[in-house]
């Protein structure tokens, strides 16, 4: 099993509006979508790349996993996220190769996708989300 593509680079940031505006005016991109996801306490804000999605993630919340990132990181990139054709047998091929999960399987996530999380100590300190439609 494996990815199809990337999906999207999830980026925190301090400020969205700001943000958006260095995608739109210096990278000529467009922001198609503002979205809250409550559950995540994030704000999100989605360009499309090619195929990649770039989503920005401001946090609604400094007890949320990106108001916990931003403290002690500072804004930047955040996580990678794989397409696959089925997030739950991603998720159950990759805990069988003994990767930690952090989401045994998949929950709702932005988009409506559907996204499960492995941890950064089995993937070599990269947060990585595997998603479906
Ligand atoms: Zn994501």
């Amino acid at each position: 099993m494996k990815p199809s593509h990337i999906e999207h680079i999830g980026i925190a940031v301090t400020n969205l509006n700001d943000t958006i505006k260095y995608y739109e005016d210096v990278l000529g991109l467009e922001c198609y979508k503002v979205e809250e996801v409550a559950d995540q306490k994030v704000k999100t804000a989605f360009f499309m790349v090619g195929e990649t999605k770039i989503e920005l993630l401001e946090s609604t919340d400094p007890e949320g996993p990106i108001g916990k990132f931003l403290e002690k990181k500072g804004p930047g990139i955040h996580h990678l996220a794989f397409a696959f054709q089925d997030v739950n047998e991603a998720l159950k091929d990759a805990e069988a190769k003994g990767v930690a999960l952090i989401d045994k399987t998949g929950r709702k996530g932005a988009e409506n996708m559907n996204i499960g999380f492995l941890h950064p100590k089995s993937t070599f300190g990269v947060l990585t989300e595997f998603c479906s439609k």
